[in-house]
């Protein structure tokens, strides 16, 4: 079934149907499980499902909202991709082009997001929901729990009135000065600080400390692997 362990990578290598997960070969899919020995390659026999990879879209419910964090339970990915891990997070900083200054303006527990895989490693998944199109597709009133309506910038409970924020998934999401002088021609300023320059720039350098995150981490298990081999030949000899 899809998550479970079949062998080690060690072991085997990760045929159809399967990826490796903390040096695990596990299964993308139901169905048969074989380990050829011949080959040294696991399969599993069965409909192919893709796992989510990065890039993906996928759907979850938010589970807590942190200051600088907000997590998500994965329940699937769109189209024949498979969700094969549950927990991933949506950092702060992957929120919104808009500026964010409180975590519960735009999510709020029991909601439902769709989101964009922005990063997959052995230390979890990070989702993105910037741009429109992503966010919020369901919300829920923190009071009285019913499901809320989009009405313009902001969400509405048709039970008990209550107002709130969230990063609706139709909604805009441009990036917006805080401060805005309208007597100094705001508009103009507006578009060339604002929208696409800055949100390119934004995502270059947010890709380039994930890009370093993931290097330092993978050159720390590559030392670790290599440190663990030449100890073991070490005392071999
Ligand atoms: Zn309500």
């Amino acid at each position: 079934m899809p998550g479970e362990a079949l062998t080690t990578e060690e072991e085997f290598l990760a045929g159809k149907n399967t990826y490796v997960e903390d040096g695990l070969i596990k299964s993308t899919t139901f169905g048969n499980a074989n380990l050829d020995h011949a080959t040294k390659e696991a399969t599993v026999k069965g409909k192919s499902i893709e796992p989510v990879k990065e890039g993906d879209v996928v759907f979850g419910v938010i589970t807590n909202v942190k200051d600088n964090t907000v997590m998500v339970e994965l329940k699937r990915g769109e189209g024949e991709t498979k969700v094969t891990r549950r927990n991933a997070q949506i950092p702060v900083r992957n929120i919104s082009n808009e500026f964010v200054s409180r975590t519960r303006d735009f999510y709020r527990i029991g909601d439902i997001v769709k989101a964009k895989v922005n990063r997959i490693d052995d230390y979890g998944i990070d989702l993105e929901t910037k741009g429109k199109g992503l966010g919020v597709i369901k919300a829920y009133c923190s009071k009285c729990r019913h499901e809320m309506m989009s009405n313009q910038e902001k969400m509405k409970c048709l039970d008990c009135g209550s107002i709130e924020d969230r990063k609706w998934f139709e909604k805009e999401d441009e990036y917006k000065p805080r401060e805005r002088d309208d007597s100094r021609g705001g508009f103009r300023d507006r578009r060339s600080f604002g929208g696409r320059d800055n949100r390119g720039h934004g995502g270059r350098s947010f890709g380039g400390r994930n890009d370093r995150g993931r290097d330092n981490r993978q050159g720390g298990r590559r030392n670790f692997n290599s440190n663990g081999r030449s100890n073991f030949g070490g005392r071999s000899r």
